[in-house]
């Protein structure tokens, strides 16, 4: 049995993180190092799916639940806009192999890209 991930451990409360909404198989954190007003990161709990591309081939009513968990995220800490990503990969820029999607909300007009 492997290690419990950075965000398992957080949902178990075993290291600290600001748990925004804990909604039935997902969850959302903020992420410790916010790259925009708002930066969270909405998780599955099970840490079955290490990228978006299992998830999705696995349980794609999981993701849209993301996806919702998302949404309410921005309605309540944005203005309902927000973008969505993904990183697949440690090329792509993910170094946490348990499925997450970062929630960027609140961006200023000149930082639509990047
Ligand atoms: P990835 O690069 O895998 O797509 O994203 C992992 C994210 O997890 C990064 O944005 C990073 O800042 C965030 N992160 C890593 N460790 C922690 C932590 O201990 N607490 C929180 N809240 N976020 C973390």
């Amino acid at each position: 049995m492997s290690e419990p991930s950075i965000f398992t451990r957080i949902l178990n409360g075993d290291i600290p993180g600001e748990i925004l909404l804990d909604a039935g198989r997902v969850f959302v954190i903020r992420d410790i190092n916010p790259q925009a007003p708002l930066h969270a990161l909405v998780i599955p709990k099970t840490e079955e799916y290490r990228d978006v591309t299992e998830l999705a081939a696995g349980d794609p009513g999981l993701l849209a639940e993301m996806v919702a968990a998302a949404k309410r995220i921005a309605d309540d800490h944005a203005n309902g806009e927000y973008r969505l990503i993904f990183n697949n990969g440690a090329s792509a820029a993910q170094s946490v192999f348990h499925v997450h999607a970062h929630v960027l909300g609140n961006l200023e007009e000149n930082k639509l890209v990047g």
